[in-house]
């Protein structure tokens, strides 16, 4: 019989993403809900080592759901890394009476989780909480839809100026190994190319690509780039290749950054962290552990740790060939 769960503790960890509020509130009122206790863990794992502890109740979470970043803090953790760091925070779980933990973060934060769990058959169920999209097991993660906005909107401005000058921009977005929002973004913010990491377009393509634009009567374009695209060349230097090679053009280049990490969810994350923080403590009540809560086909699931952090999330090939048309 897995043992009665009385008092759950909710962490966000790693990369912190639009949503992430709306989650930790949703965990909360939903333990409220459910009469369980609830206690809010600060700066993800290292909250669970220093007993950075504090009980959280419907009031705890008012006026959250529109913020960005996390109430919580979020942090990375060496110590967690090491048996003698688990072991100590898992000392203070028990101290404090904590039954079970919801972990709101990314591939690493999972697999923390359950190394954790498999150490001290701690229950544990994590969120998918990051910008890039890039975990096994959900059509969408926390915070991906707030940043293609936050992105398309960039776009949009670049766009303005792009087009009083004959300027050809080159936009690097956030996504070393997967190009979701490179690609969506690219396509919302009608990109004449776009570069990821799951595709080699070469420097050849691309360059003969512009030139075709060029000479169609194209006076200012804009191009996408993923962090991580497959070139082998950063965006400073396809840009200057670019240049060399297409005079006609004034190039430039913006790098997106850290603002695609900020800013206050769109209504689909919010929605999305609500059903998910739901899902998560309804889930742990119901008995499961070392699973991951996800959206397929508008329907909430769970899926193995394990899966979500070896499997990889695949790039939608129609909607490359919707970007290629
Ligand atoms: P994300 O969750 O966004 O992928 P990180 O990779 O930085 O972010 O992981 C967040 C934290 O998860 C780390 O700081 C560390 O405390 C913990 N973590 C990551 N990998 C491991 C691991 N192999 N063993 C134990 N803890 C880990």
């Amino acid at each position: 019989m897995p043992k009665k769960i009385n008092k759950i503790g909710v962490l966000t960890s790693g990369g912190d993403a639009p949503g992430m509020n709306a989650a930790v509130r949703a965990v909360v009122r939903a333990c409220a809900f459910h009469k369980v206790e609830c206690v809010g863990i600060f700066q993800g794992y290292q909250g669970l080592i220093d007993d950075n502890f504090k009980a959280m109740n419907a009031r705890s979470v008012n006026n959250i759901i529109n913020k960005g970043g996390t109430i919580l803090k979020s942090a990375r953790c060496l110590e967690f890394r090491t048996p003698e760091g688990r072991k100590t925070a898992h000392e203070n779980l028990l101290k404090s009476n904590i039954d079970a933990l919801v972990v709101i973060g990314g591939d690493g934060s999972f697999t923390g989780a359950m190394i954790f769990q498999k150490e001290f058959s701690f229950p544990v169920i994590g969120i998918p909480g990051t910008i890039d999209n890039d975990i096994y097991g959900t059509r969408y993660t926390l915070g991906f839809d707030t940043a293609l906005n936050t992105v398309v909107e960039a776009i949009d401005k670049i766009r303005d100026t792009a087009s009083s000058h004959n300027r050809l921009f080159f936009v690097e977005v956030m996504g070393r190994d997967a190009g979701h929002i490179a690609l969506n973004a690219g396509i919302g913010a009608g990109a004449e190319e776009i570069l990821i990491p799951e595709e080699n377009m070469g420097l050849d393509r691309l360059l003969e690509s512009l030139k075709r634009s060029e000479k169609s009567g194209k006076s200012s374009s804009i191009v996408v780039v993923a962090e991580g695209d497959k070139t082998g060349k950063n965006v400073f230097e396809i840009a200057s290749y670019i240049e060399q090679n297409l005079p006609y053009y004034e190039v430039r280049v913006s790098v997106m950054g850290h603002m695609q990490r900020g800013g206050a969810p769109s209504c689909f994350d919010r929605v999305l962290a609500t059903r998910m923080g739901v899902h998560a403590v309804e889930s742990i009540l119901d008995g499961k552990s070392n699973v991951m809560v996800g959206i397929i086909d508008e329907e909430m699931t769970l899926c193995p740790l394990e899966n979500a952090i070896k499997g990889k999330s695949k790039i939608n090939n129609k909607l490359i060939r919707v970007s290629e048309i």
